[in-house]
């Protein structure tokens, strides 16, 4: 639960700001001037302001709309991504964002309108339809009981057909998504992961059988679904672990419903490792074999390829490969490793 709200002063009589601070009723509220000077101030504790995080409303004054990574693709020729949230609920090990933030306070930007406006600009620009990708600061969904954000969403894209979205979550909070019809431009995508890696390194997020259910409910209404590996996570029983786990998964869904299959492997920026290897240097993750390369650290290379290459070969026998979009290369020529 929530404790402490901090509200941007030009924000607070924003209608959004009064639906967000009605739904969070015991919450101490602070004004301030500008979220920066609490978000990015230095020498923040991490993962002490992850124990009890502090919300945050703002508004976003540029960039709502920017150039997606290119291993950002499920098929599309144009995509872009937005955050109108910083930070997660959710705490993975693996995650990028404690590297990149130096606070765990959540920041919701409350002016919507605005990022749908620049989508609509930018789709402008287009004579194809573009891809907006929601989730890669945050999880589109986990906040969704106080921010709204995905069912006004829904309805703006319902009325832009040229614009497609992805909603990114491990959350099951899709209540509100299954309250209206489905729309063929939204995928909502599933990240996904072996129970006992889930377990390990998803903390707070919910239970593999858990987002399998969600996912099954929103195929049965119709929504269209996105599988996402990634990261996979590198161990000595590989195959067994990821063999049943991919058998598990394609059992529980109907394969029509997939719109898209994404597999990467554990990769961060080297600087974000760092911070992440500081806050947390007990974890068994960090001490695997790693290489680095472009500024970018992942697990060791032939473990890396060996288990990539198992991965893509188990989702292919599920699944046209039309619809399996890999965020990495993968390298055929290098040896496999068997399981240990
Ligand atoms: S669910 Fe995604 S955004 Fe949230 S902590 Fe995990 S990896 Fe990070």
């Amino acid at each position: 639960m929530i404790e402490s709200v901090y509200v941007e002063a030009e924000v607070m009589d924003h209608p959004r700001t009064r639906e967000v601070l009605a739904r969070l009723p015991r919450a101490t509220v602070h004004t301030i001037e500008r979220y920066g000077e609490l978000f990015n101030r230095k020498r923040q504790n991490f993962r002490l302001q992850k124990q009890q995080p502090a919300l945050i409303l703002a508004r976003k004054h540029a960039n709502h709309v920017l150039a997606a990574p290119p291993e950002y693709n499920i098929g599309g020729q144009h995509n872009f991504y937005f955050s109108h949230l910083l930070n997660c609920v959710y705490d993975c090990r693996y995650c990028f964002l404690q590297g990149m933030f130096r606070s765990a306070n959540y920041v919701l930007f409350v002016n919507y309108e605005d990022f749908f406006e620049r989508i609509a600009a930018t789709q402008r620009e287009l004579t194809t339809p573009g891809w907006y990708f929601s989730g890669y600061d945050c999880d589109s969904l986990a906040l969704e009981p106080w921010s709204g954000f995905a069912v006004e969403a829904i309805n703006w894209f319902r009325q832009h057909p040229d614009c497609h979205i992805e909603l990114r979550t491990k959350s099951t909070q899709i209540r509100g998504l299954l309250k209206q019809p489905a729309i063929d431009n939204a995928v909502v995508a599933f990240s996904l992961a072996p129970d006992p890696i889930a377990r390990a390194l998803e903390h707070k997020a919910p239970s593999l059988q858990k987002r399998l259910d969600a996912l099954r409910q929103l195929a049965d209404a119709g929504w269209r679904i996105g599988l996402r590996f990634d990261p996979v996570i590198w161990a000595e029983n590989h195959e067994q672990l990821y063999g049943d786990f991919f058998t598990a998964v394609f059992n529980a869904l109907p394969v029509d419903a997939v719109h898209s299959v994404s597999l990467g492997g554990f990769r961060l920026p080297t600087d974000f490792m760092k911070t992440v290897t500081k806050l947390h240097p007990e974890e068994p993750l960090f001490a695997m074999p790693m290489s680095t390369s472009d500024g970018m650290v992942s697990v060791e290379s032939q473990r890396e390829q060996t288990l990539l290459r198992y991965c893509r070969d188990r989702i292919l026998a599920h699944l046209p490969d039309d619809r399996f979009y890999p965020c990495q290369a993968i390298d055929d020529s290098v040896e496999p490793l068997k399981d240990g």
